[in-house]
């Protein structure tokens, strides 16, 4: 669906001065998938998507999206984007400004409110659509942000940093919209800071560094099966008693400890066994995921 083929960006300053942005990138993302773009800032990131949306061309090497120049998909079928900087006029209203984007996405007249409605639906903000863009709380602006790049439900959908701003409840709700928006025959380009989320949503992730490709991870994320890891637990009361309990257990200090585990059963039998015995657990979350591992070894601790 999406090709990169050695595709190489340079941006030349008008002084002369030229920046290598993306080299020699090769990529296949297929129909059907959720690809993941992670990368520190100044990888190359925002000139990938640049490339796919066909704000310009490769210096060198091609990209295309269905077998078409970018510009040309796009002109016949158009993306679905969310920017990451999205600015919008804040004396808009939430819903006139998704009719505005409507209209000039190309969405028939007759449909405009119907898809407006549907996305304002879809990412629950009712309450807030007759609301002043600058009354909006920054979770909210990104949820209309989501909301506008839906509009058209296209094949290809490009979302910068989705989850910038959202509160952990509307992350969370973002898995959800995402899983629904998944489809065959469906693209969906997710570019990140944010390595769990990439890890649970992606299908595979690409790690880029200096304009290049480093690794491309297949994440394989299954919520029911993921297994092998290492646990973070936060104990409120009874750390003193976890050697004995859990004696796999990494005593890391001011009630926090670090547990590997081969299975999600074997987690719940561990935390189980410490808390029948009056340990007060305040939170457990991976400690690293295998995305951010590959992530650290590829790109470093600039990540
Ligand atoms: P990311 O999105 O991963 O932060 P970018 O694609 O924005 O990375 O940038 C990659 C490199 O290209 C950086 O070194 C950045 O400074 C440079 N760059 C990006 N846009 C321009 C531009 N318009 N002119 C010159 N250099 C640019």
């Amino acid at each position: 669906m999406i090709e990169f083929n050695s595709a190489t960006k340079v941006y030349r300053s008008l002084l002369g001065r030229s920046v290598t942005a993306v080299e020699e990138f090769s990529l296949q993302v297929a129909e059907g998938e959720v690809f993941g773009i992670a990368g520190p800032n100044g990888a190359g990131k925002s000139t990938l998507i640049s490339l796919m949306l066909g704000y310009f061309r490769p210096t060198a090497g091609s990209v295309s999206i269905a077998g078409l120049e970018p510009r040309s998909y796009v002109e016949r079928n158009g993306i679905g984007y969310l920017s990451e900087l999205m600015t919008i006029n804040p004396a808009w209203t939430g819903e006139d400004a998704l009719a505005r984007f409507a209209t000039l996405a190309g969405v028939p007249r007759q449909e405009v409110r119907r898809r407006v409605d549907t996305v304002i639906e879809q990412l629950g903000i009712a309450e807030h659509r007759a609301k002043k863009i600058k009354a909006l709380s920054k979770g909210n602006l990104q949820r209309l942000g989501l909301a506008q790049a839906l509009l058209r439900d296209e094949q290809v959908l490009i979302l910068d940093e989705p989850t910038h701003g959202l509160d952990p409840i509307w992350t969370q709700r973002f898995r959800g919209i995402v899983e629904s928006l998944r489809r065959p025959g469906r693209t969906i380009i997710i570019a990140s800071h944010n390595l769990d989320e990439l890890q649970r949503l992606a299908d595979r992730v690409a790690i880029i560094d200096r304009g290049r490709l480093q690794r491309l991870v297949q994440t394989g994320y299954d919520q029911a099966t993921e297994t092998a890891g290492v646990y973070r637990l936060a104990v409120v009361s009874g750390a003193d008693c976890m050697a004995a309990i859990l004696p796999a257990a990494t005593d890391l200090g001011g009630g926090e400890f670090q547990l590997p585990i081969t299975s999600v059963a074997e987690l719940n039998a561990a935390l189980a066994k410490a808390i029948a015995a009056g340990v007060l657990v305040a939170s457990v979350v991976p400690a690293r995921s295998v995305l951010e591992q590959q992530f650290r070894e590829a790109v470093g601790e600039r990540g």
